[in-house]
């Protein structure tokens, strides 16, 4: 199987051809070795992962040691010195690969690590990224409760102010990477009754007295991806663990939203040309009436208007993310 979806891979013809443009044969030498990982370090060992719901710790440190993990950050805070499309790379491979063991690599590199990056202070920054990009510290953001998802100013986690820092309470949902993490970014309110302009967010120690976390989750898909429940009795924080201003978070987390869409949009991309590459394979190979599945006309009807889907799609995101590079994708239509 591991080598089936690594020759999907590169046999993909459904790709747009201007992507020779965007990326540089540097992007590319970095493809390679993302490949060469999945498939040594992960596809042959995915079966397993996917039926305890979770790949494990060791693999994080293998995959800091390659290079993998935070490679669009400033390599002075450890990160691989890259840009997005670096990390667009790593998003891209994982999902091909159909890599959901992994997946979290993405969560901590392209959403956790670039709120240290972007509202820590230098301490923070110094102290966490180089831990980040190792894989000796695991990282995931918790905003998701179980009543509320889209609506992140709903939320019920609080975090009440006490001598020297805050007590948390409340739990989360749907938490990717919940199971290994080290260190949740939590987003609480710091003051209730003020709305979203009540959101703070805690760099929570996932070791601390009071923290716990719940079994993986049963999902449709992803099966290898550690997706879990965390609940918070009490936990102390202490106030240098806040990132950012108190009661900004709500600010902080729409403008980092913009970049955590653009990576689900840009695995979906890649997901959906990976499908159509293996339904083509296959109906290569299948005889049925004498000939092969693809040779039966209503089949390549039914594919083109597929490929048609996956290359506009294609367009789409790749023009969202030169948009993202120059800083012009926001929150409102274009
Ligand atoms: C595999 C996986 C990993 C995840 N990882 C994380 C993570 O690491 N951290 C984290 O915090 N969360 C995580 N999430 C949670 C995810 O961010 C939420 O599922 C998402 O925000 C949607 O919230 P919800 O599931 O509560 O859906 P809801 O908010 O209840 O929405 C249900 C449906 O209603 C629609 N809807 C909602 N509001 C409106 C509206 N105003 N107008 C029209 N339609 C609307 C939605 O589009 C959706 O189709 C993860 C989820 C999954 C499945």
């Amino acid at each position: 199987m591991s080598g089936t979806r690594i020759q999907s891979m590169s046999n993909n013809s459904t790709q747009s051809n201007s992507r020779e443009n965007l990326f540089s044969p540097e992007h590319e030498l970095f493809r390679q070795t993302v490949r060469r990982f999945l498939e040594k370090e992960v596809l042959p060992f995915h079966a397993d992962w996917e039926r305890e719901g979770r790949a494990p710790r060791e693999i994080w440190t293998r995959a800091g040691a390659a290079g993998l993990l935070l490679p669009d950050l400033p390599a002075e805070y450890g990160g691989g010195g890259g840009d997005f499309l670096h990390f667009a790379v790593l998003v891209e491979e994982i999902a091909t690969a159909l890599a959901s063991g992994v997946s979290g690599f993405t969560t901590h590199s392209g959403v956790v690590a670039p709120y240290l990056l972007h509202f820590g202070t230098e301490e923070q920054k110094h102290q966490w990224l180089p831990r980040l990009a190792s894989g000796e510290v695991i990282a995931a953001i918790a905003m998701t409760e179980p009543s509320a998802g889209s609506d992140v100013k709903a939320i019920r986690t609080t975090a009440a102010k006490v001598p020297g820092g805050y007590r948390l309470k409340g739990q989360k949902t749907f938490i990717t990477n919940g199971w290994n993490a080290d260190r949740v970014l939590v987003a609480a309110k710091t003051a209730p009754e003020a709305g979203r302009h009540g959101i703070s967010l805690l760099w929570v120690d996932a070791h601390a007295e009071g923290f716990s976390k719940g079994a993986p989750l049963d999902k449709l898909g992803q099966k290898a991806q550690d997706t879990t429940e965390l609940f918070f009795d009490d936990v102390f924080v202490p106030a240098h663990d806040r990132l950012g201003e108190e009661n900004q978070a709500f600010t902080y987390l729409m403008r980092g939203l913009i970049q955590e869409r653009l990576m689900v949009a840009m695995r979906c991309a890649s997901l959906l040309e990976a499908s159509l590459g293996w339904t083509v394979d296959y109906a290569k190979e299948r005889q049925t009436f004498g000939k092969a599945l693809i040779e039966h006309q209503h089949l390549r009807f039914q594919l083109a208007e597929v490929k048609t889907l996956a290359y506009t799609t294609r367009v789409l995101v790749d023009h969202c993310l030169v948009e993202h590079m120059k800083g012009a994708l926001g929150v409102k239509a274009q």
